[in-house]
């Protein structure tokens, strides 16, 4: 027999999508640079399905029908390229290779160019769920010619999670694609993930609620429309006890929040595609501001608000948190699906961000009854400009608004820092606003650097001539 398709790098993620392939009926030829791990694969889990253990590459590509599709789960950055180079010299033209891995998406349209010259088709693939997705059903987002997913999708999607029958993969877009897609994904998810920490403190300090107390109230919001995943878990750490301290376990983890790097990456190319993602913003610097120990201690004994220590706030802040909450989450993924727009318009993808918030739906981590919310907004007759404008969140927004308002400026009021919620709001106020102060701004640079401005009633630039007689001048 030979093997439909081939999984290289078999640590946990690209082991588990084996076993999911094989689990599935697929014949799956596996491989892995240190022949350690391919054995304990097979010895663990051969009964799951059909594996082809290979030691050498050569053996590999050999097991493989043709088409080839080998799929590469390395580590993201220089062993890709270095397995690429492994594997290139060995197939033929038409043949698929696909890079699984979190690989930076100028990484993989410099890869994709560079295999199609050689014939061969370079799928990048997002693949989010974790561990446990790759195993049960991650939601998949690959790249590449249109071509090569016609051979490789059918497979893809049989193993992808499913949402209603359809399934959680879809062609994203030629090239870089489905790696920038992944990429925004991640940034959403670092939006929310701060989002419902910020919700969590208000509650903590606001009512004085334990962590016990608070899993119930996550519980609660589990069941309206905040249900997601990201919920849930939630839940599930703030009912943790510590065995060894018999503390809450959300007490006595270090708070200092780490990062691999997929969120400072969508801020970094949203910055260059002049795209405001102020919640991934936020919730990057804010893992950056946990981490740094030193600062922190340095300014632990800065005043705070004087005699303000409200921990009898009731039911109705509950409500207002939960609301100001909904509100924001609208904002950061509206924010991170204007990325992809620009993104696609950049690069011309043509993504189609209705399909995407169909595969987010489950699988990943960002999957939630929210998604399908989105996916209703972009299948409007008229796509809106922004998600903010669709009309079931122009009413969600208008419901949730003055809950918003008052827990921002309760936060400020009690002190605790809450940039998601209230980048979130200015966001929504800037968008709204009749006139920004940006007028302003184009006064001071054209009077220290000429900089002109243009008029509301006139056509053209203009300058005014600041240290001269103050009189305007066309430009
Ligand atoms: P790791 O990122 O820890 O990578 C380990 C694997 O890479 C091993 O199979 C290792 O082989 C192989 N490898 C490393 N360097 C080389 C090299 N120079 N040549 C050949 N093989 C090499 O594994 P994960 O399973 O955690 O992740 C795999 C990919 O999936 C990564 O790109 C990751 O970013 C991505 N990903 C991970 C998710 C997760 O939740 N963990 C979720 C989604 C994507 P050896 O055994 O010989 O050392």
């Amino acid at each position: 027999t030979q093997a439909q398709i081939g999984v290289t790098g078999l640590a946990v993620m690209g082991a588990n999508l084996a076993r999911n392939l094989a689990r599935h009926g697929h014949v799956v030829a596996v491989h892995n640079r240190s022949l350690s791990r391919t054995t304990k694969l097979v010895e663990e889990h051969g009964d799951e399905g059909t594996f082809l253990a290979c030691e050498t590459p050569e053996e590999f590509v050999a097991a493989l029908e043709r088409p080839r599709r080998v799929l590469i789960m390395v580590k993201a950055g220089a062993p890709t390229d270095a397995v690429i180079e492994e594997f290139a010299p060995l197939l033929e033209p038409g043949d698929m290779l696909v890079d699984g891995g979190n690989a930076h998406f100028l990484d993989t349209r410099r890869r994709e160019a560079a295999l199609r010259e050689r014939g061969i088709h370079f799928v990048g693939t997002g693949v989010s769920g974790g561990e446990e997705g790759a195993l049960l059903g991650p939601s998949i987002m690959p790249g590449g010619s249109k071509e090569s997913y016609a051979a490789l999708g059918p497979l893809l999607e049989d193993i992808s999670a499913k949402v209603d029958g359809v399934p959680c993969c879809t062609h994203i877009g030629p090239d870089g694609a489905g790696h920038f897609v992944k990429m925004v994904h991640n940034g959403i998810e670092y939006a929310d993930m701060q989002l419902i920490a910020e919700a969590y403190d208000l509650l903590r300090h606001g009512t004085g609620l334990d962590p016990a107390r608070l899993a119930d109230v996550f519980d609660e919001w589990n069941r309206g429309e905040l249900s997601s995943y990201l919920i849930e878990i939630t839940a599930e750490v703030l009912r943790q006890v510590d065995a060894s301290t018999g503390r809450p376990l959300v007490d006595v983890i270090a708070d200092r929040a780490e990062q691999k790097g997929t969120g400072r990456w969508t801020v970094q190319i949203a910055l260059d595609l002049g795209v405001p993602v102020s919640g991934i913003a936020e919730a990057v610097f804010a893992r950056s501001v946990s981490g740094h120990v030193e600062l922190r201690e340095a300014a632990r004994g800065l005043p705070g608000p004087s005699g303000v220590t409200d921990k009898a706030l009731g039911e109705e802040f509950v409500e207002d948190v939960r609301r100001a909450l909904y509100a924001s989450k609208i904002i950061a993924y509206a924010q991170g699906f204007d990325q992809i727009r620009a993104g696609s318009a950049e690069y011309g993808w043509d993504v189609d961000p209705g399909a995407l918030a169909t595969i987010w739906r489950g699988g990943c981590i960002i999957r939630a009854v929210f998604l399908d919310r989105i996916r209703e907004a972009y299948e409007e007759e008229t796509p809106p400009v922004t998600l903010l404008t669709a009309p079931l969140f122009v009413e969600a927004l208008g419901l949730a608004q003055d809950s918003w308002r008052r827990v921002v400026a309760k936060a400020a009021e009690l002190g605790i820092p809450v940039p998601g919620f209230s980048t979130a709001l200015a966001y929504y106020d800037s968008l709204r606003a009749e006139r920004l102060p940006a007028a302003l701004i184009q006064g001071q640079r054209d009077f220290f650097g000429a900089h002109t401005y243009r008029r509301t009633d006139r056509e053209g630039s203009f300058h005014t001539l600041w240290s001269g007689d103050r009189s305007e001048v066309g430009a």
